[in-house]
């Protein structure tokens, strides 16, 4: 009888324990530690240097959803490869699809590259619409505001916390997007090529020009025939760069970057990846390695 009692007065602790939080992506369990502070532990259940669209749902994803009080996705079809699978083998109620323990940051924000018909045909992983919504900073105002309100639902007794730590964040993120958006006006205009379309949002932001896209479809390796093909192609519109992410194979970007005599530039793409150990620093390290490449 005594057993049963203390097994019960363990069973009501997480009561006090933080928030308990199963992120797919770096970037939005930065966000949420940004907020919720001691509040929320966040755990992402992939690094930079993954791929996100390509993940193997394993036992150990699955045992941490298991036990999460609140998923954060991206959404736009991002994780459609090994989310659902996750998602089937946690048995958590709490965090599956239409319940307020799951949230995608992507039905926050403006969705770009959205096809007026979706085709999966191909391996095309964007037939969505672009989800890699986490290179613009902007994104996580919007994000932000909104993950707020869906801490205060799940953790009611820190709601007022949680308001706070997004309002002192969004303030701190304002000054710094100024700071960026200052320092990165010599980008504006300027012609560059993709390895993966992973960068619009980015684009978007600086006001940078996409001529080619080295893969030739979202998630499809390039052939070296095709790379020449983009090469003989994007001549005329003269790139100054070739953008990968930390997380890509080099191959393309540097075959491409060799062939047209310009900058291989490898971009953090989010949280995690060398020298991008925080939100403020993925933007800091990304805005600097734009600029060294156009000198
Ligand atoms: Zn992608």
């Amino acid at each position: 009888m005594r057993i049963l009692f203390m097994f019960l007065a363990m069973l009501a602790l997480p009561a006090q324990a933080a928030l308990n939080i199963f992120s797919t992506v770096p970037e939005w369990a930065a966000l949420a530690q940004e907020i919720g502070g001691a509040k929320v532990k966040a755990v992402s259940a992939t690094t930079a240097l993954q791929d996100p669209h390509r993940i193997d749902a394993r036992p150990s994803l699955i045992a941490r959803a298991r036990n999460a009080d609140l998923l954060l996705a991206t959404g736009a079809e991002l994780e459609a490869g090994w989310l659902p699978v996750v998602l089937r083998e946690s048995g958590n109620p709490r965090i599956q699809a239409g319940q307020p323990g799951h949230f995608e940051a992507a039905a926050f924000v403006r969705m770009l590259d959205v096809p007026g018909k979706p085709d999966r045909a191909g391996g095309d992983v964007h037939a969505e619409g672009n989800p890699h919504i986490q290179t613009d900073p902007r994104n996580f105002l919007a994000v932000g505001e909104a993950l707020a309100a869906r801490l205060a639902l799940a953790d009611p007794a820190n709601a007022v916390a949680y308001r706070s730590g997004y309002a002192a964040f969004a303030e701190r993120w304002r000054t710094r997007i100024q700071q960026w958006e200052a320092q990165a006006a010599p980008l504006k205009g300027v012609a560059v090529v993709s390895q993966h379309q992973a960068w619009v949002y980015l684009y978007d932001w600086l006001g940078l020009r996409e001529v080619a896209v080295l893969e030739p479809k979202p998630g499809v390796e390039p052939s070296l025939a095709h790379l020449a093909r983009v090469r003989d192609a994007a001549a005329t519109s003269k790139p100054r760069m070739a953008i990968r992410a930390a997380y890509n194979p080099p191959r393309a970007a540097e075959w491409f970057a060799r062939e047209a005599k310009v900058p291989a530039v490898v971009l953090p793409f989010t949280v995690g990846a060398p020298e991008a150990d925080d939100l403020a620093a993925l933007f800091e390290t990304t805005v600097q390695r734009l600029l060294k490449a156009l000198k």
